[in-house]
């Protein structure tokens, strides 16, 4: 079985395109040219610079001492944390821009739900000279305040998205028309591994140098290149496909992904939707998807924004259904729980996305000898309010 996208643009059962007529030129155009691009050696030379000279890459592979006494076994992070703008989000972003240049695009779009893919958006627009607009929901808008503050003074243009229930979704279609409307000279930077062909994969290859570094990493301080246990929490699925994409083929390396049960997978406020979906159309692609019994799209819901997402991307709906993945789902108190406990055992404050991934040695026993890599996929300067509230800090 393969667990890489295949030529029309599937992982198993799941992914495809699904898209209005009017889009097909835009995508069409990024599906024939992305791998040849990315794969073009002045392409690369350009990306691992930026990575390594304004991203602050390699991260490094932290082996977290007090935590894994605690927990009995080998814990260590990976620390995406550290990136400049605090998340992974910033290694797609940087990838798709360079793409879009190299395809001639003059001008990025974008949609945004908590604000996190606006500001990695909007930093590689300044960084690049680009026109950079972001749709983003009215109510988010509201909500988010000093991300929407970082993009503007990075010179965005934040478009409040006013139809519908005011928030991602209609957001993305306001980038949708966008796009449709500007065909030329406009590239769509999606800001996770969703959406239709070839947006799964390029953002899956782009995030993957997570896993690339793990393996070096991993070689140098444990002797091996692979771990017995690669964990990540998943949204959409970014930090999570490229935490897992170079041990995808390895089956001594037992994957395991983290979705956020909310208040708990029955009480009508979650998010975990290995659980609680079913197939379905989203975005542009076939996977699975929180739907009522008639197809409307469920509202999500989680204390995390960057978990509040109804469906998952194509490859991890294949790792569920396949069964190549282990889905556990972690509630809002427990990922909370475990955040506080980073903190305070570690000196590390992660972002409430990562501490669901946090939680899983709580929820299921390792072993004293294995090796598990949890992506620690950002920092949690945004969430401090989050915390301070739920704790009585
Ligand atoms: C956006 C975000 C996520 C969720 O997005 P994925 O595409 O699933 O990775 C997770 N962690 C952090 C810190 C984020 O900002």
């Amino acid at each position: 079985m393969s667990y890489h996208v295949d030529q029309n643009g599937y992982y198993g059962n799941f992914g495809g395109a699904f898209i209005p007529e009017m889009l097909y030129p835009n995508v069409e155009e990024l599906r024939t040219n992305y791998l040849q691009i990315m794969n073009d050696p002045s392409f690369k030379k350009d990306f691992d610079q930026l990575l390594k000279d304004y991203v602050g890459r390699p991260t490094p592979l932290y082996f977290a001492k007090r935590l894994s006494e605690k927990y009995g076994t080998r814990i260590y992070f990976k620390r995406e944390d550290l990136n400049h703008t605090g998340a992974h989000k910033v290694n797609n972003t940087i990838g798709q821009i360079l793409l879009a240049r190299k395809l001639g695009k003059k001008r990025i779009i974008a949609e945004t739900g908590a604000g996190q893919h606006g500001v990695a958006t909007a930093t590689v627009c300044a960084l690049m000279g680009m026109q950079c607009v972001v749709y983003m929901g009215e109510i988010d808008i509201a909500r988010q305040a000093p991300n929407v503050a970082r993009m503007k003074m990075l010179g965005a243009e934040v478009r409040p998205a006013l139809s519908g229930s005011r928030t991602l979704k209609d957001a993305t279609n306001e980038a949708i028309r966008d796009w449709i409307n500007n065909p030329l000279d406009t590239h769509y930077i999606i800001g996770s591994a969703i959406g239709p062909h070839p947006y799964p994969d390029m953002v899956t290859r782009f995030q993957s140098v997570i896993s690339e570094e793990i393996r070096k990493q991993l070689l140098e301080k444990e002797g091996r290149d692979y771990p017995d246990h690669v964990v990540a929490c998943i949204g959409g699925g970014s930090n999570a496909a490229g935490s897992y994409y170079h041990f995808l083929d390895d089956t001594r390396v037992n994957i395991i992904a983290v979705e956020a049960a909310g208040k708990g997978i029955d009480s009508g406020e979650s998010a975990a939707t290995s659980a609680l979906g079913r197939e379905g159309i989203i975005h542009g692609c076939k996977t699975l998807l929180m739907q009522t019994d008639d197809g409307q799209i469920t509202e999500p819901y989680s204390i995390s924004a960057g978990l509040d997402y109804p469906g998952v991307g194509p490859m991890h709906a294949h790792l569920y259904a396949s069964k190549r993945g282990e889905f556990i789902s972690v509630t809002d108190d427990d990922a909370m729980n475990a955040g506080l406990e980073l903190t305070r055992l570690e000196g590390i404050i992660p972002a409430i996305e990562t501490a669901h991934a946090l939680a899983v040695p709580q929820q299921r026993p390792f072993k004293k000898d294995e090796v598990v890599v949890i992506n620690l996929s950002g920092r949690g300067d945004k969430d401090l309010n989050t915390y301070i509230d739920h704790f009585n800090l």
